[in-house]
């Protein structure tokens, strides 16, 4: 089938089955296109909250799904490929974050959102890239804050806030490929560029770029909204590369250089239209959370979801 052909019956089975199709950011352009909602972590959680619809087929990778089922429960959750996982998220388990808390038992517990139910469970807070800033800006002064599992991530909201949180030492294996130094070359190379810059990249929290009047350190719907409004013509892409789809279609006249060729997310590229098809027709391949661990980890995200 071709893509067209495949795309009008996914549509198709859609309405059949009242589903709702929610994609990331760093998904296919081809899926990203059927999806009837694109966003980051935060804006696609605020939407499984939100989506009236019997199923939703989560185009993301695993952890991603488990939150949506965590938030909407009484939905069927089906992520297109089994097997989509994350770097991050797969850097520390619930026994870990239970051991890391015994040896800190004063501490408050940050997950980032890129973590699996059972870390959620075990924390006080839950946060995205767009609001891990203000989440810790929310807690009581004085008391220790441990935070998972992105060390880049954490050293950067260290940096923002001037609070000295324990950080585990997880990274995103896409991001963690983009140090300062190259940033800065990019930078030196394309004097007229602003570069936009995850908070994950391994070169987010150096004081170098954190200072440089053209680096701009935002979640993705951040850059995108960034350079839509920007008089600025030219940016240099420090995240995952498919972001550049999207930059593209709300900025169609501005040029987006990648800082980095390589940066594709291998996880996120498993979904691919035909998979999105199959969970369809299939309704495969279900994402459902245990009722203990999917109560204690509503509540971090719960916080999440009301700080903006
Ligand atoms: S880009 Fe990194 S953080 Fe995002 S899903 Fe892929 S491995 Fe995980």
């Amino acid at each position: 089938m071709s893509v067209n052909e495949i795309s009008n019956r996914i549509k198709q089975l859609q309405a059949e089955k009242n589903a709702i199709i929610l994609a990331h950011y760093y998904t296919r352009p081809e899926v990203q296109e059927v999806a009837d909602y694109l966003g980051d972590s935060l804006g696609l959680s605020r939407m499984a909250g939100r989506a009236d619809a019997r199923v939703i087929v989560f185009c993301g990778v695993h952890f991603m799904a488990e939150t949506a089922s965590i938030i909407s429960p009484d939905k069927k959750v089906l992520i297109p490929a089994l097997h989509a996982g994350c770097s991050l998220a797969e850097s520390i388990t619930g026994a870990d974050l239970l051991a890391w808390r015994a040896a800190h038992p004063d501490g408050l517990v940050v997950c980032y959102v890129n973590t699996s139910a059972d870390v959620k469970a075990h924390s006080d807070y839950c946060c995205t890239s767009s609001n891990a800033v203000k989440v810790v800006q929310s807690l009581p002064a004085g008391r220790p804050v441990l935070f998972v599992p992105d060390k880049n991530l954490g050293a950067y909201i260290n940096k923002v806030t001037g609070r000295e949180m324990e950080l585990w030492h997880g990274d995103c294996c896409v991001h963690e490929r983009l140090p300062a130094s190259l940033l800065l070359e990019r930078l030196d190379e394309y004097p007229e560029a602003v570069a936009l810059v995850h908070p994950e990249v391994n070169g987010s929290h150096d004081d170098r770029v954190l200072q440089h009047p053209r680096a701009f350190i935002a979640s993705t719907a951040g850059m995108i909204e960034h350079a839509r409004t920007s008089p600025c013509r030219q940016f240099i892409v420090a995240t995952e590369l498919e972001t550049i789809h999207q930059l593209k279609k709300n900025s169609p006249d501005k040029e987006f250089i990648p800082a980095l060729r390589t940066t594709l997310c291998g996880q996120m590229k498993k979904i691919t239209l035909e998979r999105v098809l199959d969970a369809l027709e299939h309704e495969q391949f279900e994402v459902s959370v245990p009722d203990d661990t999917r109560r204690a980890a509503r509540i971090p995200i719960q916080r999440m979801l009301e700080i903006q």
